[in-house]
Formats: structure tokens, sequence, C-alpha cells
């Protein structure tokens, strides 16, 4: 294009990050399935090395089937660059690794997916890094949370699996208060449903093994950086302003400017913690979200479709999807979602746990997976398998309590899916 016209979202999922190959001419990327690159001579090895000149070095920084797959979410995010990695977990260490030192904390909320509470409550503890849980619905709460030695605030857009929404630009305005970075994982909404740069997100963080991906081939990760954040400003964040050792001193933020993030993410995350996606991966993720807006409007039509029809049905308590307009976020859609509620929800079945269990066993379309995001429909009882680690009040501030299963809406007929979840009813509160 030789205007200026800012392309659309759905020319974006099919041709960001894509040009014609161009040793063959090939239209689709090919997956480059190597792991290092010829340097034309040793002048141009050195000045790759001391990243004077941009390009392949070795499979483990980059790899241009990989480098396509982070252009284009970057794209769909409104991000300057992005960093993928070998999975959504990866992407969050990923994130945090040039923020943090030793004895910084991040605040973090209550209601994160029950594996990021786990990393968070006890693995980065041995980075000597440390979270603070807060409930996001009590932004004073966020605020008090705060002190010298937080390095980010930490959400999810739509929260996994209880369909909380935050509030991203209430968020936003506290950490730009204080200094911080916003980090949202938006892998729930995708950039399509939700674009948490545009309400004041400075990263964005994606398993990439969900939606984007879209039918649960592989794993994967992004971090996506908005490009807007001054790490310069107050010296808390010594990774990106301050000289580095192992590049003879450079400083990236004021080398690099808006791509600081994005560069450290790859010359040192990638380099030293080796969290890398690989060619193939990436191959699969960029063939899903050649179709991403096409799948999230059936995801979240048979989503509110099922979902009005779970809440009207007697064998059914409650239902926690966005969407409807008895729930309590139902008014924070149009602002943070305007494409709607995603396709994930909570279920709670009259008859407790016993009945949960046995809804799930129960039905036959659906699969009893631990995944999210699939074009299939998925269901799961998330307290005693991906909320297992938390502690009872930790599942319930989660809104994953042991008496609601996890539904992930698929692409398939709604009404079929509806036929299973009566008989599986059925059998389940007989
Ligand atoms: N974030 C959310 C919201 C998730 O649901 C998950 C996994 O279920 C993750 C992060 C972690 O992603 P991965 O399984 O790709 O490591």
């Amino acid at each position: 294009m030789t205007d200026d016209r800012k392309l659309g979202f759905d020319t974006l999922q099919v041709h960001a990050g894509a040009k014609a190959d161009p040793a063959t001419g090939a239209r689709q990327i090919p997956i480059y399935q190597t792991t290092a690159y010829v340097f034309k001579d040793a002048d141009h090895a050195a000045r790759l090395f001391n990243l004077e000149e941009v390009g392949y070095i070795y499979s483990r920084l980059a790899n241009p089937t990989v480098m396509a797959l982070a252009e284009r979410i970057a794209a769909l995010e409104g991000g300057v660059g992005g960093i993928t990695c070998s999975s959504g977990h990866a992407a969050q260490i990923m994130a945090l690794f040039p923020l943090m030192m030793p004895g910084c904390n991040l605040v973090a909320s209550t209601r994160l997916y029950g594996g990021t509470i786990t990393q968070f409550t006890q693995t980065i503890k041995r980075f000597g890094w440390s979270a603070r849980f807060v409930d996001m619905d009590d932004p004073e709460a966020v605020r008090a949370a705060i002190d010298d030695d937080t390095r980010a605030i930490f959400c999810e857009s739509i929260a996994n699996p209880g369909g909380y929404i935050t509030d991203i630009p209430a968020m936003a305005a506290i950490a730009n208060d204080a200094g911080i970075p916003l980090i949202v994982d938006n892998t729930s909404a995708t950039p399509y449903l939700c674009n948490p740069i545009a309400l004041g997100a400075t990263l964005v963080v994606h398993s990439t093994t969900k939606y984007l991906t879209g039918n649960g081939t592989v794993t994967g990760g992004a971090v996506i950086d908005s490009g807007k954040f001054d790490w310069s400003a107050s010296g808390k964040f010594p990774s990106l302003s301050a000289p580095e050792p192992a590049y003879h001193g450079l400083k990236f933020h004021e080398a690099l400017g808006p791509m600081a993030f994005t560069f450290h993410g790859i010359a040192v995350g990638l380099r030293d913690l080796g969290m890398t996606m690989n060619p193939q991966g990436a191959h699969y993720t960029l063939m899903g979200i050649e179709t991403l807006s096409l799948r999230m409007e059936k995801h979240v039509a048979n989503a509110m479709k099922i979902a009005t029809w779970l809440e009207n049905d007697p064998r059914i308590e409650k239902v926690t999807y966005a969407g409807l307009p008895s729930s309590p976020y139902h008014e924070r859609i149009a602002r943070i979602c305007p494409k709607g509620a995603g396709a994930l929800f909570t279920v709670s079945v009259r008859g407790g746990y016993e009945a949960c269990v046995k809804l799930v066993d129960s039905l036959e379309l659906f699969s009893h997976v631990a995944n999210l995001g699939d074009t299939r429909s998925l269901i799961i009882h998330s307290a005693s398998t991906t909320h297992r680690q938390l502690t009872p009040e930790q599942q319930e501030a989660a809104g994953a309590g042991p008496s609601v299963v996890r539904i992930s809406i698929g692409i398939e007929d709604a009404d079929d899916l509806i036929a299973d979840l009566d008989q599986a009813l059925a059998r389940a509160t007989a």
C-alpha cells in the first residue's frame, strides 16, 4: 500500500509480518527450519553480535518464521514490537524479566488464571520477586499495595475462568500515577475483542496456545510492547536504562527508543533464558491468526446463545458470562471488549460438586481437557485441575470454587452444543 491508510484488523491478521519470500517468491511464510544463518563475512558477524546491524544469528534469538508471527501479533495489538516464546507462562516471565530485580514486587489481580497465581506466589520467589494480590474492583486497594519496590501491575482483560472483566483504563491510570507499567494478559479476549494498549496498557502478554492458534495444536506465548513507556524516567528499570555489560555498556532505551523492550527481550531475554518459540509452532499460530476475527465472531455468538440458555435453565444456579445483562460486569463490556465478552465462563450446577463432576462425565460433544480457546467446545472442573494448587480462598476469589465448571465454547453449531448440555444436565441432576 502506498498511502497512509491504516489497515483494518481482517487485513492485518492475513498480511502483517508477511512478505513474499525473497529467495523463492513463496506466497505463504516459509517454515525456516534452521538453527543458524550464514554470515556474509567476519565483519558482518561482528556487527550482528554488537547489535550494530539487525539480522539473524541463531534461532534461540530470532528466526524469520517466528519473527513474522511476533510482527503480526504486534500489529493486531497496536504495539511497536513483540517477542514470541515457548508458552504463555514463558511470556509472563519474559515480560517481567527486564522490569524486576531481587526484592521487587508486582501487584496482581486475585482473579488471574490459576497457573499464573501459582507462578506468581511460588516460582518467582526463587528469583527474589514477589506478588501482592489485590481485588482490582477496589482501585484504592491497588494504589495502597504499590510501594517503592513495585515494578508492574498485572491483570487479565477477560479473566480465566470467571468471565471477570478488568477496568483496564482505571488500572492504567493507577500505573501511570505510580510510574510503573501495566501488563495485561489478553489471552481470553484476543486483540479482536480487546485492545489493552489503546486502553492504556504498557505491555500485553498472550498464551498463543489458545485462541490465536485456535485449534489446540501448539503451545506458545507472546509479549507485545506499546513502545510508550519511558523506561529512563525513574531509574527503576536499569535493565533498560543503564549500561548493559554484556553489550559493551549499551543503554537499550537510549539507543533503541521505543524498541528498547523488544530488543532487550530478544538480545538478552531469549539469548539467556532461551524460552524460544520454534518455527513449526509459529507456523501453526500464523495459520490460526489468519481466521481469528471469523472464529471470534462465532465463538462470541455461540457463547451468548448458550449462556442465555443455561441461565434460563432451572438446573443451573449461576452463569458468569459478562455478555449476559445479569452480569455485574455487563456495563464494562462495551468499554473494554466492544465486540463481545469472549467465549469463556463458569456455570454452577444445582447439586454442587457431585453434579458438576457428573455433568463433565456425561457430555459427549464437549471435550474434558485442560485447555481453552479451541475450535472445539471444552469443559473442566477448575478447582480439582487448573486451580488445584490454590487455597480454597484463592479458588473462590478467582471464580473457580468447587461447585463450578469452566466452559470454553467452540465454533460448532450452538444447537448441537445445547442438546449435549441438555442431555448431560439431565443425567447430572437426576
Ligand atoms: N494466561 C491465561 C489466561 C491462560 O489461560 C493460560 C493457560 O491456560 C496461560 C496464561 C498460560 O499459557 P500456556 O499454557 O501457554 O503456558
